[in-house]
């Protein structure tokens, strides 16, 4: 994993020249599309800070970046620039991050990774129904039950059923038992096509499914399955983190990735990643979008080019080099908080590579959980989890202040 760091002028320079290959909407004569730059009541475009700010600069001009950029180069003209910038953000992503070969994927820049995740349920889905006949209800989704709500949200859009694993209390990993039992039953029952879901970091928990073993019983018993990994929490901490990582494209059982710029990076909304080996992408296709020069491929349509500048920028401004640091910072920092939870003998779930620790409920009181903001695993009836996820604004202050807390709370009991 390399790429270079650049510097704030360089970013805004290379945007000025992406911007520069968008037909502009002060400019050029554009008679036939319904859009154009943001009202100028409020976003007027000679503000004295916009020179200075690539990410809002764009923001006002207002591309659109509707279609799948990686696919084919006649999309939407208007906006070639800035489009560019987006593929060669996907392909940064693919071949950089997730250890993809070069040119061998497709993506784009979702709304956040609900879509991505959607996205990936609905291309293989169609790829079953079309590629091998597949009937809808010999279709079934698969995941633990760790697993974001995304997974049921889309199963029941798409008209698909789930088959959800249950996990060890205390590992959170896939029970063999019940992958053995749930896949034999659905399998009895008709299911002959699966689309598994594996979690590069769950939301709750920072658990990173067994991506080996689980798949092995899907090859071992000649299942016909595509996986699918959500890496919305995960995508930008866990390869930086774990260099012996099986969640890369070097893993054939890998199709497509969930990646979330708003989580982990830190850009603006709306930045969720959707990457998908070449080939696949196809199967989502709407010939119907006629209008759209290049068709259209996503669930959303319409999306703002400014999303997919704010996460190039922020890759930039790091570097592989600086984000390794950082998000090595983080996870160094969420172990050090496990030591302190172990010498006074608070029972947790943490995987090293993450930064989510998560604290069996009964060692919080619902003060406590209130004061720091903890994040219980219901909000319906009485917590088992509690969780604190080590980000950016996380201070070592704060954290020594909650130690202190915790323990005279525990002494108090
Ligand atoms: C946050 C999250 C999602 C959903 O992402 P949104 O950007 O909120 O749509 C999906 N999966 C996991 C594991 C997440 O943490």
């Amino acid at each position: 994993m390399y790429w270079e760091k650049l510097s704030h002028d360089e970013i805004t320079s290379q945007i000025d020249a992406a911007l520069g290959n968008n037909m502009s909407y002060k400019t050029k004569k554009i008679l036939g599309v319904p859009a154009s730059y943001l009202d100028e009541e409020q976003f007027y475009d000679d503000a004295p800070f916009l020179e200075d700010s690539p990410f809002l600069k764009t923001l006002i001009a207002n591309p659109n970046h509707i279609g799948c950029h990686t696919l084919n180069e006649d999309s939407e003209p208007f906006f070639k620039g800035t489009q560019k910038i987006e593929v060669e953000l996907v392909k940064l992503c693919a071949e950089e991050i997730l250890g993809g070969e070069q040119d061998a994927q497709d993506g784009y820049v979702a709304p956040g990774g609900t879509e991505a995740n959607i996205q990936a349920l609905w291309i293989y889905r169609n790829y079953f129904i079309k590629e091998h006949n597949a009937n809808i209800d010999e279709i079934a989704v698969v995941y633990s039950e760790d697993s974001h709500y995304s997974m049921p949200k889309g199963a029941n859009i798409l008209n698909v059923s789930s088959i959800v694993l249950k996990v060890d209390d205390s590992t959170r990993m896939i029970l063999e038992s019940d992958l053995k039992h749930r896949i034999t039953q659905a399998r009895d029952e008709g299911v002959k096509y699966f689309i598994l879901v594996m979690n590069m970091s769950t939301t709750m928990f920072g658990s990173v499914d067994d991506i080996v073993r689980v798949t092995d019983y899907f090859e071992n018993n000649n299942l016909n399955y595509k996986a699918h990994i959500d890496g919305a929490f995960g995508g930008f901490i866990y390869p930086f983190t774990n260099d012996k990582s099986s969640y890369t494209f070097q893993n054939e059982r890998i199709s497509s990735f969930t990646l979330d710029g708003h989580k982990m990076l830190q850009t603006p909304y709306g930045t969720g990643i959707f990457i998908i080996r070449k080939g696949f992408m196809e199967f989502a296709l709407t010939e119907e979008a006629s209008y759209v020069q290049g068709k259209d491929y996503t669930i959303c349509g319409s999306r703002s080019g400014a999303n997919a500048i704010s996460i190039w920028m922020i890759l930039k401004t790091h570097g592989s080099d600086g984000l390794k640091v950082k998000m090595r910072n983080l996870s160094d920092k969420s172990k050090a908080l496990c030591k302190k939870f172990d010498k006074i003998g608070v029972e947790y779930y943490h995987n090293p590579h993450i930064n989510i620790i998560t604290i069996r409920g009964k060692y919080i009181s619902p003060q406590l959980a209130k004061k720091y903001s903890l994040v219980p695993d219901v909000h319906s009836k009485t917590p088992n989890w509690y969780k604190i996820v080590v980000m950016d604004h996380v201070k070592q202050g704060v954290l020594d202040n909650f130690i202190i807390d915790l323990k005279s709370s525990l002494t108090t009991d």
